[in-house]
């Protein structure tokens, strides 16, 4: 899809941000775009439309942006995964490892009803453990997760091979 090249081109790769030797993907420069911004949401409308999903959950804070124009396209209700005491009702706590320490996502109580069908939307996997715990936040809600979607992802990290098969859809790949 010619789609897609055009969205890997204007991702911005910045050296050495947030610290030495990490190569980041900043999206922001796919925002200045209008048609490559609506373009990546097209794709994953295309991809979901039909398929019955219910829930579309954003993680904080990249997945708020590209999470709500999809829930709304494919009319499903849309659910922010948050960072540690944001949410003011009573949440699911998911902790997870980084390279150095831990983070928290949480998610509001009653949100989501068992048995939904949700995806999971993020701007890029790198470890896999912000989507790991974002999937069980929504399964011990009693959720299915159908699938992972990403901008962006970094094979080399094999994040992948954490999210125990669950699928994952990413428009571009970064080597
Ligand atoms: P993981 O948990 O898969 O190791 O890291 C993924 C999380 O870190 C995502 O929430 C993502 O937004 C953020 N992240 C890590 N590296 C990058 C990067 O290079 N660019 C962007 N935009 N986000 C990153």
């Amino acid at each position: 899809d010619p789609r897609i090249n055009t969205i890997q081109s204007i991702i911005r790769v910045v050296p050495d941000f947030p610290k030495p030797g990490i190569m980041f993907q900043d999206i922001t420069t796919l925002l200045l775009d209008p048609k490559a911004f609506k373009d990546t949401i097209d794709l994953f409308v295309e991809r979901y439309e039909g398929k019955n999903i219910s829930v579309v959950a954003g993680i904080e804070a990249r997945g708020f942006i590209f999470g709500p124009p999809i829930a709304l396209a494919i009319g499903a209700k849309f659910v922010p995964l948050r960072k540690p005491r944001k949410l003011p009702g009573e949440v699911y706590k998911q902790e997870y490892d980084l390279e150095y320490g831990s983070d928290c996502l949480e998610m509001h109580v009653g949100a989501v009803q068992p048995g939904e069908r949700a995806l999971v939307v993020d701007d890029l996997i790198a470890t896999g453990g912000t989507l790991c715990a974002a999937m069980n936040l929504l399964e011990r809600a009693g959720a299915e997760v159908v699938e992972c979607a990403c901008v962006i992802e970094i094979p080399e990290l094999k994040g992948r091979d954490r999210l125990n098969s669950k699928p994952l859809y990413v428009l571009v790949e970064y080597q």
